[in-house]
C-alpha cells in the first residue's frame, strides 16, 4: 500500500506537472516520489531571525535585514562598473553591491521602498556591505512564510533557468510528506536506533526536507547518513561472509621444504618482527581451507617483496604455482631478476611474462605456465590475458595495487574453477575509512616496522638556480661510491616534448658529469622495454652513477646503493608521489638525501607539501597531512568510492558515523548472520531491495 505511494510517478504529485516532471527526470533522474524524497538538501539556511543593521558583524555567515532603499547609483566604468544601493533601517545603513545583473536589479529597486534583504555581510573601510544580496519587496505575509530553516538542494543550470529551484523542490517535498498516504517503513531494529540515538526513518524524511530548527535538520542528516553507511557495511560484511563460506580456498597445509630451506640457508638478513607477524597471518589463511583475500600495507622500503616471496614458497611447497603481478614493466623485470636468483638456488623455475615478451619466447613461457614447469610467474597485466592458462595456480599476489583497477584484479582469477588465494600489496597508506569501505571485504595486514639500521632520509629544498650546488653534492656522493637519481615530472601532454625537455636537461647534467669519469643512464617512456631493462641493469650494477628519469621509476625500484634522489619541478608532484620517489633511496644503512628542486615561485599548497615531506618520513603521517591539504574526494582510492554511491556521507568527515555503523553491522553479523531473528526481518527486506538495482562488484 504505502510502497505504491512511494513508487508512484512523481508526475501525479501536487505541484509537479509534466514540465517539471520532465526536467527532474532529465536533470536528476528523479521519476518517482521516493526518488524525490531521496534528493536531499546539502545544507540549510536559517532564515528565522531578522536583524538590525546595528547588529551586523562581518564574521556572520549571512544576515537578513528589512530596510528602506535610500540611494541607488553606479560607480566605475567598463568591467569595473557596479551598481550600489543604500539600505537604511533606523539603526544604521548598509551598502548593497551588484557587479552582475545590474539592469535587472535597477529595475526592481525603487527609492523609499521597503525591501527584504539577505546575504553575507562584509566590511570595507569601516562600512558594511553585502555583495549580490537576495532582495524582495517587503510583504509581511510572505516574509512570515519565508521565515524558516530553508533546505538548499543541488540544482543544475537548466533547473535554475526553468525556475525549478530549491524553493520549488521544497514545495514538492512538502506536498509529499503531508499527503495522508505518505508512510515509510522503519527497517533498523529498535536496539540500533536506541544505541546510535537515531530518529525514526519517517521523521527523518520530514525533518530533512522541512526542519523546524537546525537541530532537527542535523538529526535528520545524521539518521540518513547512518542509513547509507550502515547499508554499505551490511552489504560488504555479508558479502565477505559469503565468500568465506561459499568459496573453497586452495588448501596449502604444508610448510617446507622450500620455505624452510630458503629461510635457513639463503635469507641474507633477519626478518623484522612485522614481516614475521604478517607471514604468520598469511600462513593461517592459506591453510584454513577458505580463500585468502588480504591487503598488505607497508610503507615504502618496509620489505613487502620478501613477504611476497615467502608466500610464493608456501604455494611451491604444496605443489602449486604462484604469480606476482606488478604495475610496470620495470618493476616486473626487477622482481623477476631478484626472485629468479632465489628460485634457482632452490631448483625451482621462475618465468616472466610482460607485454614486451617476444612472440616466440611467449609461446614457450605460456607452455611452461600451462604444463606446470614454471613454478613462479612474474609479470605485468599481461598475466591476466585469456591466453594465460595456469597448470595449478595457488596464490596471486598483486604489487602496488593502487595502480590496478578493481576489474583487473577481479579478472586475475575470474575464469579459474578453483580461485587462488589473493594478496594485494600497497605502500600507499589507505585511510581507515577507505579500508572499511572500498577495501572493506579484504582482511588487512600491516608491516609497521622498517628493517633495522635504516637512517631517515634527509629532505632538502633547493631552487633551480642552485643546481651547481646540488650537482656538487651529487659529485661528492659519487666519489664516496654512491649513486643518484634525478627525476623529471611529465610536464607536457606530448611525449615528444617531454622527451625534448629531458634531453635538454640531460645536456646540462652531462656538462657537470663528463665521460669517461661519469656515466649517466637515461630512462623515459620512449624507450623500448628491453632498452629500459638494459638501462636499469647498468645502473643497478653500478656501471652508471646517475639515473635520469621521468616518473617511470616511481614505484618499487630497488637499488640500495643509490643515496641521492633529486626531484626537479617538485612543485608539480603530489605528496604521495613525492613520498614514493623519496622511497627509492634510504634502502641501505647509509645516510640518504632527497633534494626537492622548485622554481622561485611556489604556491602555498606546494610549499606546505614540501614542508610536510621534510617533516616526516612516515607514510601514514604523510597520508594524513595529504588528506588535510587536498581535502577528501582526491585521495587515492576515493575515485573508487564513486562505486559506493554515497549521497550524504563523506568518507573523511563522517568517519565517526562510519565507525559506529560498522560496529553495529558487525554486531548483527556476529549474532544473526542469516538475519533470521524477528527484529531483523525489515532489515533483510530492505537489503534485498537495495541490492536489486546495484551491481556490487567484488574487489579482488
Ligand atoms: P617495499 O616494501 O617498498 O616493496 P622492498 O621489498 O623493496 O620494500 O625492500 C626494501 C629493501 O629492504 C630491499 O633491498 C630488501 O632486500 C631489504 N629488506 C627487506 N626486508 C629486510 C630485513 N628484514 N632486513 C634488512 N633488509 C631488508
Ligand atoms: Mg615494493
Amino acid at each position: 500500500m504505502t510502497d505504491d505511494f512511494l513508487n508512484n510517478s512523481l508526475l501525479y504529485s501536487k505541484g509537479v506537472g509534466p514540465a517539471r516532471a520532465e526536467i527532474l527526470a532529465k536533470e536528476l533522474g528523479i521519476t518517482t516520489v521516493m526518488d524525490m524524497l531521496n534528493h536531499f538538501p546539502y545544507r540549510f539556511e536559517d532564515r528565522r531571525t531578522i536583524s538590525k543593521v546595528s547588529q551586523i558583524d562581518s564574521s556572520l555567515a549571512s544576515i537578513q535585514l528589512i530596510g528602506k532603499i535610500e540611494r541607488i547609483y553606479s560607480e566605475g566604468s567598463g568591467k569595473a562598473k557596479r551598481l550600489k544601493a543604500i539600505l537604511y533601517d533606523n539603526t544604521g545603513s548598509i551598502e548593497l553591491i551588484w557587479f552582475q545583473g545590474q539592469t535587472w536589479v535597477e529595475k526592481k529597486l525603487n527609492i523609499n521602498q521597503v525591501f527584504f534583504v539577505y546575504g553575507k555581510p562584509a566590511e570595507f573601510k569601516g562600512f558594511y556591505n553585502i555583495v549580490h544580496p537576495e532582495i524582495e519587496v517587503f510583504d509581511p505575509v510572505l516574509i512570515k512564510k519565508e521565515q524558516r530553516i530553508k533546505p538548499i538542494y543541488h540544482l543544475t543550470d537548466l533547473m535554475r533557468k526553468r525556475m525549478v529551484d530549491s524553493k520549488a523542490l521544497s514545495q514538492i517535498t512538502y506536498q509529499i510528506i503531508h499527503d495522508p498516504k505518505f508512510s515509510i517503513q522503519e527497517y533498523l531494529p529498535k536496539s540500533i536506533l536506541d544505541f546510535a540515538k537515531l530518529i525514526p526513518l519517517k521523521q527523518a524524511y520530514y525533518q530533512i526536507h522541512h526542519p523546524n530548527s537546525q537541530a532537527e535538520g542535523n538529526q535528520a542528516v545524521l539518521r540518513l547518513k547512518f542509513n547509507e553507511l550502515f547499508d554499505l557495511q551490511m552489504r560488504i560484511l555479508l558479502q565477505k561472509q559469503s565468500v568465506k563460506k561459499d568459496i573453497k580456498g586452495v588448501l596449502l597445509h604444508k610448510i617446507g621444504p622450500y620455505f624452510n630451506q630458503f629461510y635457513d640457508n639463503y635469507l641474507s638478513f633477519d626478518l623484522t618482527n612485522a614481516q614475521k607477524k604478517v607471514i604468520k597471518e598469511i600462513r593461517l589463511d592459506v591453510k584454513s581451507g577458505r580463500q585468502m583475500n588480504r591487503l598488505l600495507q607497508g610503507d615504502v622500503g618496509s620489505g613487502k617483496t620478501m613477504v611476497a616471496w615467502f608466500t610464493m614458497l608456501m604455494a611451491a611447497d604444496n605443489g602449486y604455482q604462484s604469480c606476482l603481478m606488478a604495475p610496470t614493466e620495470i618493476l616486473a623485470q626487477q622482481h623477476a631478476q631478484s626472485l629468479a636468483e632465489e628460485a634457482t638456488k632452490l631448483g625451482l623455475k621462475l618465468v616472466i611474462l610482460t607485454g614486451a615478451t617476444k612472440t616466440k619466447e611467449r609461446r614457450l613461457i605460456l607452455e611452461q605456465i600451462k604444463s606446470g614447469e614454471a613454478h613462479f610467474i612474474v609479470g605485468t597485466h599481461a598475466l591476466i590475458e585469456d591466453t594465460v592458462i595456469f597448470h595449478q595456480l595457488g596464490i596471486s599476489i598483486i604489487d602496488e595495487q593502487h595502480r590496478f583497477g578493481v576489474s583487473q584484479r577481479a579478472k586475475l582469477w575470474a575464469t579459474l574453477a578453483q580461485p587462488p588465494h589473493v594478496m594485494v600489496m600497497t605502500a600507499t597508506p589507505i585511510p581507515r575509512t577507505l579500508a572499511m569501505t572500498v577495501y572493506g571485504d579484504l582482511d588487512v595486514s600491516v608491516i609497521d616496522e622498517m628493517p633495522p639500521g635504516r637512517i631517515p632520509t634527509k629532505t632538502l629544498h633547493k631552487f633551480k638556480h642552485q643546481f651547481v650546488e646540488v650537482a656538487t653534492f651529487i659529485r661528492n656522493q659519487i666519489e664516496l661510491g654512491k649513486q643518484a637519481y634525478i627525476v623529471y615530472p611529465l610536464i607536457n601532454e606530448s611525449e615528444k616534448l617531454d622527451y625534448q625537455d629531458l634531453m635538454s636537461a640531460y645536456d646540462e647534467v652531462a656538462r657537470f658529469f663528463p665521460t669517461p669519469q661519469f656515466h649517466i643512464s637515461l630512462l623515459h617512456g620512449k624507450l623500448k622495454p628491453q632498452e629500459k631493462e638494459q638501462e636499469m641493469k647498468r645502473f643497478k650494477e653500478g656501471k652508471t652513477q646517475i639515473m635520469m628519469a621521468t616518473t617511470v621509476i616511481e614505484v618499487g625500484v630497488n637499488v640500495p646503493n643509490a643515496t641521492v634522489m633529486v626531484i626537479e619541478n617538485a612543485e608539480r608532484f603530489g605528496l604521495s608521489q613525492l613520498h614514493q620517489l623519496r622511497g627509492r633511496v634510504g634502502r641501505s644503512n647509509a645516510q640518504a638525501y632527497c633534494i626537492l628542486i622548485t622554481g622561485k615561485k611556489v604556491s602555498d599548497v606546494a610549499k606546505k607539501r614540501i614542508e610536510a615531506l621534510a617533516s616526516t618520513t612516515n607514510g601514514f603521517e604523510l597520508a594524513a597531512l595529504d588528506l588535510k591539504l587536498r581535502g577528501p574526494g582526491d585521495i587515492d582510492g576515493t575515485q573508487q568510492s564513486g562505486l559506493l554511491d554515497l549521497k550524504l556521507s563523506d568518507l573523511v568527515k563522517d568517519e565517526q558515523v562510519l565507525i559506529l555503523a560498522r560496529k553495529l553491522a558487525l554486531d548483527i553479523i556476529h549474532n544473526d548472520a542469516d538475519l533470521l531473528e524477528n527484529s531483523h526481518q525489515e532489515l533483510k527486506k530492505h537489503l534485498k531491495n537495495i541490492a536489486k538495482g546495484k551491481v556490487w562488484r567484488r574487489i579482488s
